[in-house]
């Protein structure tokens, strides 16, 4: 197992599609432990592909005892809504309010190429929808209205300079 380096915004991995996963293989399992080794060294609870310079419909999670890999990720059900903070590992976790679904059903497979149904909510629902977002080319300050989206951005530039 390998701690891998994390894509930062705006590399252009992170805004595009990911492909299909349609190999379960050992490299798959390799590759899911490689994405938690990197998540937890980060104190992060959720590592999608993109975050990891991969273009693939993958990620990993460790959230409020909801731990899981999800290949082909898709939210099949919402519901609610819940406000809080949010942050991502490729934009620094600079923190920024984003309006989410308070319960959300996520269907995927997993590391074998099982489906399966996971049902959360709260932080862990949160989680979901971040993730699935990344797999779509998806950042969560997409969500974010334009000053409050520039504001992250400025930020992390900054922060990312005095490193
Ligand atoms: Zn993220």
């Amino acid at each position: 197992m390998s701690v891998r380096k994390i894509t930062e915004y705006p590399e252009k991995v992170l805004a595009k599609i990911g492909k299909p996963v349609e190999v379960f293989d050992d490299e798959l399992e390799t590759l899911c432990a490689d994405m938690f080794e990197t998540m937890y060294a980060a104190e992060g609870v959720g590592l999608a592909a993109q975050q990891i310079g991969l273009s693939l419909r993958l990620f990993v999670m460790d959230c409020e005892g909801v731990k899981l890999v999800a290949a082909n990720p898709e939210i099949i059900a919402e519901e609610g809504e819940q406000t809080s903070q949010e942050g991502c590992l490729s934009i620094g976790k600079v923190p920024a309010v984003v309006v989410r679904a308070e319960k959300a059903v996520l269907r995927a497979q997993n590391s074998k190429g099982e489906w399966f149904e996971r049902e959360a909510e709260g932080y862990a629902a949160r989680c979901f929808q971040h993730e699935t977002d990344h797999c779509d080319g998806k950042l969560f300050i997409d969500h974010l209205p334009k000053m409050r989206r520039d504001m992250v951005v400025k930020r992390f530039t900054k922060e990312k300079k005095w490193k």
